[in-house]
């Protein structure tokens, strides 16, 4: 065991500055908690990017270390459940929010949060999925329990060239979706074809400021990662018995809607929270994305970088220039 572990700390110098360093600290400096455990691989998530600068939603407490995902090898443990060697996983809860998060080469935390690394999935793909590629699998599982089938119609994903849509749009495929992809990224279109998309929308071209209560109802369903105006345009494009399942506001949180499409149509509104999504319900979907929903081309998917290289993925999260997924190599 040593004495000191590495980490990308977040530190308050003045009320308001915020400063951010990859620093050596005490191992006494870990937080109390049964599963001590080296970390592998973390990830680059948006709410990351927003730790990582200090954005008070997310930072409650400084010093803090982000990353809300993690998959290493278990280094101690306190608890019957995980043995010393054991290949784990933990997402969200409050890692990487209330408690310091796996941008570290250890973090310590409650069994409850942990789920062994299934068979078929090596650390390194569990984290180029990580929580975005969890969530996606989250609200794909949402529209099947929904009753949405390929026969049903056109799926519609919106944030298509972030970590959540991609993902989303290729789990859609996998399930024998028809899905048309929504990106605000002109150059990225023909990715997202070669992903799957039978059609590219061009966000910027959609008319989210019309006013009517209902819109053609063109998608059987929808999965969106933006939020405000465009959701709500969404929303009001869904036919009837059709589902959204929302999970993301990085276009806005605000949702301008009237009751109508859930009155006329019958569509069903269905938030995704992936952080506090019960472990049983969570080992079960990390076991899907590891057999039936495994994603042949997870290697391709994903840059990766290291600790001291994660503040220049932070910029491009938060400009929304950064594409699909990037983790970094802890240990
Ligand atoms: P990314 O940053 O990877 O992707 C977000 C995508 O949204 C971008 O690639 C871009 O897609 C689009 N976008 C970015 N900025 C704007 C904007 N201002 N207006 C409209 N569209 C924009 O993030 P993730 O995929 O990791 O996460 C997506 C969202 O889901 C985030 O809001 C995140 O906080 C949320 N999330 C929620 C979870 C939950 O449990 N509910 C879990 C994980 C993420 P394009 O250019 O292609 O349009």
């Amino acid at each position: 065991m040593t004495n000191s572990f590495r980490c990308f700390q977040v530190s308050q110098q003045e009320p308001k500055e915020i400063t951010a360093d990859v620093v050596s600290v005490p191992y006494n400096n870990l937080p109390d908690g049964e599963v001590t455990i080296r970390v592998v691989y973390s990830s680059v998530n948006y709410k990351d990017a927003l730790a990582a600068t200090g954005n008070p939603g997310v930072v409650r407490h400084f010093p803090h270390v982000p990353g809300i995902d993690a998959a290493g090898i278990v280094e101690s443990s306190d608890s019957d459940q995980f043995q010393v060697g054991d290949k784990v996983v933990v997402t969200s809860y409050e890692l990487g929010v209330e408690r310091w998060g796996g941008w570290s080469e250890l973090i310590r935390v409650k069994p409850e949060w942990i789920v062994p690394l299934p068979d078929g999935l090596t650390l390194k793909e569990s984290m180029i999925l990580g929580t975005a590629g969890l969530t996606a699998a989250m609200c794909v599982d949402s529209l099947l329990h929904h009753h949405i089938k390929p026969e049903s119609g056109k799926v519609l994903v919106t944030g298509a060239s972030g970590g959540v849509g991609s993902f989303a749009l290729s789990l859609l495929k996998r399930c024998g979706f028809e899905v048309t992809a929504v990106s605000g990224k002109a150059e990225y279109h023909q990715r997202l074809l070669d992903l799957g998309a039978e059609e590219v929308v061009d966000r910027l071209a959609i008319d989210i400021n019309s006013d009517r209560p209902l819109l053609k109802g063109h998608w059987a369903a929808a999965i969106d990662t933006v939020g405000g105006s465009l959701l709500s345009h969404v929303i009001r494009s869904i036919q009837p018995q059709g589902c959204v399942a929302a999970c993301g506001n990085a276009g806005g949180a605000q949702l301008d809607l009237t009751v109508f499409p859930f009155i006329l149509r019958g569509v069903t509104l269905d938030g995704i929270d992936s952080a506090w999504y019960p472990i049983e319900k969570r080992a079960a979907l990390w076991q899907k994305l590891a057999t039936d929903w495994k994603l042949d081309d997870l290697d391709s998917r994903a840059k990766v970088i290291t600790l001291d290289q994660a503040q220049q993925t932070v910029e491009s999260l938060l400009e929304g220039t950064h594409q699909e997924r990037t983790i970094i190599q802890v240990g």
